[in-house]
């Protein structure tokens, strides 16, 4: 298996200078929140495949479900014609976002619904008579996909290298993280700081340019980076004073990862414009995204002397058998009262994460409900990023020779197990960590 893939295979983010030897996974199955390899080994899986698999592997239920539909009906056009899954699944989502989003658009994963927000916004603004107005804010280390534009908007460094980017539309804003802020700064203080970066930018761009603001609510990728307290709602308040559309960005945080079905409102209080998610949508067992959008854009994109057509969306919006995937999983989430655990589990998951940081090579050990970044750190914050790569990867080697997969990000880990981990899970989990820790830690002191 390995071999063949080698040969014809090209994965994302590919090293393309060892490409045909670097090493790969082969997974054979998985069962609640492990995965095993090729060689019957079984592994907790740390990232939860891809910040994906809320309600864990092995879930026959959903087999059935998505069997049925594709022996009931496997495809429709979405473009004029629905399907009882898309109708269902649609009014639950509107149900589940805040008050105000009750439309959606439904994708092929997370790109798709942050390319298609984005073109909401120029589509309201063309229609709106103000075509000026469509620069896009968005964040450095914010992660936000791999279309064209969905990856303009992305901030991570690391991505920016080869391709070509939409960059006259979009503008960048600083770091976040309240890690790197400087000694004795208070974090009310870096919240200050930060809202006046998107003040002093929106003021240099002038405001009529500037059509959306882009930002997760946690950068997961990014290195689960949990803004200042307050920053959300002050950031909301100041696009809404500049008809700015707040663009949530909940990939990774909807569908329960923070213990409710959506971040923005329910934690940190705000109700964006429009709200993206795929991912936990159908834990991951088949490709959604959706893209939710408020009926106040809504109202300024339609009417009756707005007779144009939306030129957007995709042969597989909607697909009906994703759509019953989706519904099967937010079923099984309610029923076995998963946001419930999560909010239960959250304090014991964070607590152990947080003891990590006792280690001389870990700087900041962060989180929020099921979601977990190690940040390594040997020398100060000027160790050489070859020596920071190491430590990830050192660390990701460690903890998989002890039966954990991590998500090796640099000089960091990341981790968002299945939503289903139990309290003895947690415990295992994190005593492999600890373990792996000190194994690292005799290396690098
Ligand atoms: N937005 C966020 C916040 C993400 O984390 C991701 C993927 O990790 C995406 C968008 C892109 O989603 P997809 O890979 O499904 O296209």
């Amino acid at each position: 298996m390995l071999d063949v893939d080698q040969k014809h295979h090209l994965h994302p983010w590919e090293h393309m200078g060892s490409w045909k030897e670097g090493e790969r996974y082969a997974f054979t199955r998985g069962d609640g929140i492990y995965v095993y390899d090729g060689a019957g080994r079984r592994l907790i899986d740390g990232p939860a495949g891809m910040w994906a698999v809320q309600i864990g592997y092995g879930r026959k239920e959903m087999a059935d479900a998505i069997a049925a539909q594709v022996m009931e009906l496997p495809y429709a056009s979405p473009w004029s014609s629905t399907t009882a899954p898309a109708a269902a699944l649609a009014e639950k989502v509107a149900a589940m976002a805040p008050e105000n989003l009750n439309t959606v658009m439904f994708t092929t994963g997370g790109s798709t619904a942050v390319d298609t927000a984005l073109r909401t916004m120029q589509f309201m603004n063309n229609r709106l008579g103000r075509p000026g107005k469509k620069i896009i804010i968005a964040r450095e280390k914010g992660y936000h996909g791999s279309t064209y534009l969905a990856a303009s908007v992305t901030g991570k460094e690391r991505d920016k290298s080869c391709f070509d980017f939409e960059d006259r539309l979009v503008r960048f804003l600083p770091d976040v993280n309240p890690y790197i802020r400087p000694e004795g700064m208070s974090e009310a203080a870096w919240c200050d700081a930060k809202v006046d970066d998107l003040e002093r930018l929106i003021a240099d761009v002038g405001p009529e340019y500037i059509g959306a603001f882009i930002a997760e609510p946690v950068l997961c990728s990014g290195g689960v980076i949990i803004p200042p307290e307050g920053y959300h709602r002050r950031t909301l308040e100041l696009c809404r004073r500049h008809d700015i559309l707040y663009i949530s960005d909940e990939v990774v945080t909807a569908f329960g990862r923070l213990g409710h079905w959506f971040a923005s409102e329910e934690v940190f209080g705000i109700e964006p414009d429009i709200i993206t998610c795929a991912k936990g949508i159908t834990s991951g067992y088949l490709p959604l995204g959706a893209c939710i959008i408020s009926d106040r854009v809504m109202e300024r994109m339609t009417g009756a002397d707005h007779d144009v057509l939306f030129p957007n969306g995709y042969t597989y919006s909607a697909h009906p058998v994703c759509c019953a995937a989706a519904l099967k999983n937010i079923e099984i989430i309610e029923r076995d009262g998963l946001l419930e655990h999560v909010r239960a589990i959250a304090p014991q998951f964070q607590e152990r994460l947080t003891a990590l940081e006792s280690s001389p090579i870990i700087g900041d050990a962060r989180g929020m409900g099921l979601l977990g970044c190690l940040e390594g750190l040997i020398d100060g914050r000027n160790t050489p990023l070859d020596v920071q790569r190491t430590l990830g990867a050192r660390l990701d080697e460690a903890c998989e020779a002890r039966g954990l997969i991590v998500r090796p990000l640099i000089n960091m880990c990341v981790f968002s197990p299945p939503l289903t981990i139990s309290p003895e899970q947690v415990d295992q989990m994190f005593d492999i960590l600890t373990d792996a820790i000190s194994e690292v830690e005799e290396e690098f002191a």
